[in-house]
């Protein structure tokens, strides 16, 4: 027995008295509150909680699920914390109950609601991601008799004549079954459908419904074949098949293969195979039966379970291992340079929690751009992995779940949806890559992976592995704090050396060389290039161009205008020719000369890939030279395109953005280029020098990895800045030491709390203003505490976004509760402005822009 629904509340006579029996439901609205629906008394008496149901919301069809009676709603004392039965209300029915037991979790629930808690955003939209693949209602408005119109058919009323001589054999039809104006369209070619249907309509015979229909993810399924139980195979070969010999020899080979053979296979598509199949079934020797189809698997390679480990990887697995034998929520920072074994690390410990009978989830940052990995837990685990990438159809991602779901397969990995899946027996969770900026999810539920990750396995008692090269600051300090237990690996696996890194000082180059000044490459990056070329190695051109061409920049000497309240980049506002701090709203003239250099006419530069690209195959004209930006990206199968070349060595200079940074393990790469490793820190972001030392030391990490000793040149304007200058011992903890003071005096995370609320609309002045309105709330709130600094507003870093004014205010302080207090007062403001006025709220922004 499941326990009572609604526990502790005045029972609910539904079968015997007047009182309805309530469920209480999310849905995927954004109001914050679960709901009571109506439970009608054809359905069963009580609902588990993670079923699913379908119940119209404002005449709109929704996928509710049930949750728990006791789960937490966002908002305190909100209305719909409990059931409130009010007379004389009438509640609305739920309309079918999608699922005969529950498909999400009760954990998976309350760690949502929690979730969702904590960052203020509605219950039902943080909800709704767990919910199946395909669980978004699809709808249909066919035609349909009225019941008037049932009638008139019935007692043959209808006149000819009324009707006209089609009236009839279209009304018989869709009392058959209700029928869309398509369908009914070529079921009567030579009737003007239209016309008719809008007679029968004023006639009251026929009217349109609203229809749902089943979710279109379905389980791919395939026929199975496996002996029957109890029979004695050899007997009825013997017996009953002792004058069939062909469908003796089938039986044989159907009783041998004890989990059932995909009858396809048998038949390869003869009929006789399949006949004899047939006759085996009527003489009830073998049965079929239904069964979810596997998708293609790759093969599997890589055996690597007999590889020694290293010392290092043998001393960071053990803890590890030892957590999953105990079974405990221990977070562990694997902190490893490129190539050093982390992946290694992962695919024992995966194999620990296989032999320990339990389930696994691998995230990783992208699953199109993580082949290496995906493919390495492949080899190795074979179909006990199920990939979640985004390619999926609806029906293959929902048969991935299932199987899942039931335990069929135990490992999961993919993108931070994958964290999502419905994984009843977790025993660990690994998070590949754990600074990546793609485990934030920038929309809705705008939750982290990391942090999900976390709460999940709290819940699970499970371990999380948060790896990396370069770990955010946040997962560093936590080590740091002793909060979680940081394992490294300093070395690269087998001896192998680190790619060495020249950093080039552009301001030197230039003065040395005054002619070359206008040149994108520099002598010794051109140099490099050439050896590359000549030793038949390939090169990487990276120019990391996110944002550029609004800050102010200078390429004679690399300064750039900052904000000295918020240590940010000021931005280039062209319309008033004004250069802006986005955190504070500061507003300075743009300087006549570069304020650096006194450079005239580079005050304000851009370089684009497409002129880099010029200049490369100017000076490099034999080479084959490809690029690889956003903009060509888009061109269908090109950024495939260029990573085959890149793999194949079928090309021997790539330019690229931040696309080719990524992930990627080319063997034949020898030289990777950083065109201008300054251009990040100029982002109006207080995560800029950390995002420019993860980006350096990923591309960098790029080179070398196989045979050839890999070779890395960075071009800056501040070779001695520490987010750069590191990069070239391939030292973090220097990085690290520097970064942490700095957020420690500014008060940035992981010190202070940061909110961040953009208010966007179409209307700039609409837009301000009612910022300002947020603002004052927010001030009003913070009046008698204090201890909250409210930044702003000011506008967005991204202005202006799909034609819609953006502006920004930051909260920013250490007392959670305060912070806590005055974002909900912003957010009731917020609720009285204008409908096409939106607010973003992000409680843990990690994209400022
Ligand atoms: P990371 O994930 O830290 O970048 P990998 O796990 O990919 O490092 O290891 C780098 C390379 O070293 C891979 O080719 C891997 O197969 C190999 N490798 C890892 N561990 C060992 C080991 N103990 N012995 C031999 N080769 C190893
Ligand atoms: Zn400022």
């Amino acid at each position: 027995m499941s326990a009572p629904l609604f526990d502790g509340l005045p029972p609910l006579s539904g079968e015997d008295g007047g009182e309805p029996r309530l469920v209480r439901i999310a849905l995927p609205v954004p109001i914050d509150r679960l709901f009571d629906y109506r439970l009608p008394d054809r359905m069963p008496a009580t609902l588990a909680p993670g079923t699913r149901v379908r119940v119209l919301f404002s005449g709109q069809p929704l996928t509710g699920l049930v949750v728990p009676p006791d789960l937490e709603t966002g908002t305190e004392g909100a209305e719909g914390d409990r059931p409130i039965l009010r007379s004389g209300r009438t509640l609305a029915e739920i309309e079918s109950v999608i699922d005969e037991e529950p498909v999400v979790s009760q954990a998976m629930m309350r760690i949502l609601g929690e979730a969702a808690h904590e960052i203020f955003c509605p219950i039902g939209l943080a909800l709704a991601h767990a919910l199946p693949p395909g669980s978004t209602p699809r709808v249909a408005r066919p035609w349909a008799l009225t019941a008037r119109g049932e009638r008139a058919l019935s007692q043959r009323a209808l006149g000819a004549d009324a009707l006209g001589g089609d009236g009839r054999p279209l009304l018989e039809h869709l009392a058959r079954r209700p029928a869309t104006l398509a369908s009914l369209a070529r079921a009567f070619p030579r009737v003007d459908v239209g016309r008719r249907l809008a007679s029968l309509t004023r006639d009251g015979l026929v009217e349109r419904r609203l229809e749902q229909r089943a979710p279109r993810a379905r389980v791919p399924t395939e026929r199975f074949v496996r002996l029957a139980p109890g029979v004695d195979v050899q007997e009825a070969c013997d017996r009953t098949l002792a004058r069939a010999g062909k469908q003796a020899a089938l039986l044989r080979m159907i009783a041998a293969a004890r989990q059932g053979l995909a009858t396809r296979a048998i038949t390869r598509g003869e009929a006789q195979v399949a006949s004899r199949l047939r006759a085996l079934a009527r003489r009830d020797l073998v049965v079929f039966e239904e069964r979810p189809r596997l998708d293609a698997q790759d093969s599997f390679l890589d055996g690597g379970d007999r590889v020694e480990l290293t010392e290092d990887q043998a001393l960071a697995l053990r803890p590890i291992c030892d957590a999953i034998a105990r079974r405990s929520d221990e977070t562990f920072l694997l902190h490893g340079v490129t190539g050093s074994g982390k992946t290694e690390v992962y695919l024992r410990a995966l194999a620990e929690v296989r032999a320990a009978g339990r389930q696994a989830l691998v995230l990783v940052p992208e699953i199109t751009l993580t082949h290496q990995i995906v493919a390495r837990v492949r080899a190795r685990f074979g179909d006990q992995v199920a990939v979640l990438h985004s390619g999926l159809k609806p029906g293959e991602r929902l048969a991935q779940w299932e199987r899942l779901r039931t335990g069929q397969t135990a490992i999961a990995v993919g993108a931070r949806s994958a964290l999502f899946a419905p994984l009843e027996t977790l025993g660990l969770i690994v998070i590949d890559e754990e600074h990546d900026g793609a485990y934030k999810n920038d929309e809705g539920f705008r939750y982290h992976a990391r942090e999900l990750a976390q709460k999940l396995a709290a819940h699970a008692a499970c371990p999380l592995i948060l790896g990396s090269a370069t770990p955010s600051l946040e997962t560093r300090h936590r080590a740091d704090r002793g909060d979680i237990r940081r394992l490294s690996l300093p070395r690269r696996v087998g001896g192998r050396p680190l790619p060495a890194v020249d950093i080039i000082d552009l301001a030197q180059e230039k003065a040395r060389n005054p002619r070359g000044r206008k040149m994108i490459l520099s002598r010794p990056l051109r140099q490099a290039i050439e050896e590359a070329l000549a030793a038949g190695g390939q090169t990487i051109l990276f120019l990391n161009r996110r944002g550029f061409s609004t800050r102010i920049f200078c390429f004679q000497c690399g300064h750039a205008e900052r904000c000295d309240d918020c240590d940010v980049a000021l931005v280039y506002h062209a319309a008033e020719s004004q250069l802006r701090c986005h955190y504070c709203d500061l507003v300075r003239e743009v300087p006549e000369h570069c304020s650096g250099c006194g450079d005239p006419e580079t005050a304000l530069l851009g370089v684009g890939t497409e002129r880099l690209e010029e200049e490369t195959r100017a000076l490099f004209p034999t080479a084959r030279t490809m690029r690889l930006d956003r903009d060509v990206a888009a061109r269908r199968g090109h950024t495939e395109q260029v990573l085959r070349a890149l793999k194949n060595e079928s090309v021997d200079i790539v330019i690229g953005t931040q696309m080719v940074a990524k992930g990627h393990d080319f063997p034949g790469v020898q030289l990777v280029g950083v065109i201008a490793a300054d251009i990040g820190l100029h982002l109006p972001d207080f995560r800029a020098a950390e995002r420019t030392f993860q980006l350096l030391t990923q591309v960098a990490g790029r080179a070398g990895r196989a045979q050839r000793p890999g070779r890395v040149v960075i071009q800056t304007f501040v070779p001695d800045h520490y987010a750069i200058a590191p990069v070239g011992s391939h030292d973090f903890e220097t990085f690290y030491r520097e970064e942490i003071q700095h957020r420690e005096a500014l008060g940035y995370p992981p010190f202070g709390l940061l909110t961040r609320i953009v208010v966007h609309a179409e209307d700039e002045a609409e837009t301000s203003q009612a910022a300002e309105t947020l603002a004052r709330a927010a001030r009003a709130e913070l009046a008698e505490a204090g201890g909250l600094e409210i930044l702003g507003p000011a506008p967005a870093p991204i202005a202006r976004l799909r034609g819609r004014y953006r502006f920004m205010l930051l909260f920013k302080g250490t007392d959670a509760k305060l912070l806590r207090r005055v974002t909900e007062r912003t957010l009731e403001a917020a609720r009285r402005l204008p409908r096409d006025l939106q607010v973003a709220l992000d409680a843990r922004p990690v994209h400022m822009l």
